[in-house]
């Protein structure tokens, strides 16, 4: 029977609709609407599904979701939805389990299963796009935390007197080696920002672009300084990078590699990930098929 794989992002909804062979059948993508979000994903859920049973709905959102309740307790992006009461709506509506999870919990889900990680049961999941989510995971099993807390690495402190952070605390991982954190050393430096530069750019330009190299390299120290944070909080069998930024090419994923593996005396099994896009997508319908019973 089929399963329903939904993303909830700031700005689309995207709906999958997933076979009993994980292949996905049929699939849409609404922009995210500003009001009565719940309401206008059970109009495009239904019409997705005509014609075919479900057995569950995985739901994949950003924000801090709370796992037991079903419900989004924080997104900044989404106000719509914080604490509306999310899996039961859906429950009520189509009378099928209903799972809802943080989109970087989703997205490492799928590494586990069908991805990079897949031969390994104790791993960790970065996403370093805009910001840095994560998902921490042991036996195939996302661990969620108390309150859904649980992987949000981009908020590990780097530095206590750091910069300051949307979350409210200082020196957080993200504003150090993110996309975002390019973006803002592209936009110290006039000479880059005239030429229009993107992170994308920096990394085409390095390393023989000077400035490029020095931007780049900051930006690997600070990435690999979390990385060995992780790697010494729960010793991983893998750590996997996915994440826009990690889509970049050329020689500074080996840069990393050296960098991590030079400053941490434990060896680290670094590894990228394998899906890009639709990573949330699958993984939110991974959430009802790996569902303990
Ligand atoms: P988001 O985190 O906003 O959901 P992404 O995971 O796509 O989205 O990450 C967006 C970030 O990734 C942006 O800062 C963008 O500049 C950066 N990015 C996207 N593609 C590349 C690339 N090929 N090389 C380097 N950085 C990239
Ligand atoms: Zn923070």
């Amino acid at each position: 029977m089929n399963v329903i794989g939904i993303d909830i992002g700031g700005t689309k909804i995207k709906f999958g609709l997933f076979d009993e062979e994980h292949q996905l059948s049929r699939h849409t993508e609404i922009p995210t609407p500003k009001k009565n979000i719940i309401g206008t994903m059970i109009e495009t859920i239904a019409t997705l599904t005509l014609g075919k049973e479900i057995r569950g709905i995985g739901v994949a959102s950003a924000g801090i979701v709370d796992f037991s309740k079903g419900m989004i307790t924080r997104a900044t992006n989404l106000p719509d939805l914080e604490h509306a009461p999310l899996s039961n709506r859906l429950k009520d509506r189509f009378h099928v389990p209903v799972y809802v999870d943080n989109d970087a919990n989703c997205a490492a889900l799928t590494e586990g299963i069908v991805g990079a990680a897949k031969e390994v049961n104790h791993y960790i999941c970065a996403t370093i796009g805009t910001g840095i989510g994560g998902g921490v995971v042991q036996h195939k099993q996302i661990i969620h935390g108390l309150n859904g807390y649980s992987g949000e690495v981009g908020h590990m402190t780097l530095y206590p007197d750091g910069m300051r952070c949307d979350c409210g605390k200082k020196g957080c991982w993200e504003r150090y080696a993110s996309g975002r954190a390019l973006e803002d050393a592209i936009h110290s430096q006039p000479s880059l920002s005239a030429k229009g530069y993107t992170p994308k750019d920096l990394f085409v330009h390095y390393p023989h672009d000077e400035q490029c190299k020095q931007i780049i390299d900051t930006f690997i120290h600070h990435l690999s300084i979390g990385i060995i944070n992780l790697q010494y909080t729960l010793d991983p069998e893998m750590i996997v990078l996915g994440g826009g930024v990690v889509n970049a090419t050329g020689p500074w994923w080996d840069s990393l590699i050296k960098e991590v593996n030079t400053a941490s005396p434990i060896k680290v099994n670094l590894q990228r990930a394998q899906w890009k896009n639709d990573a949330s997508m699958i993984g939110a319908a991974l959430l009802v098929k790996n569902a303990r019973e």
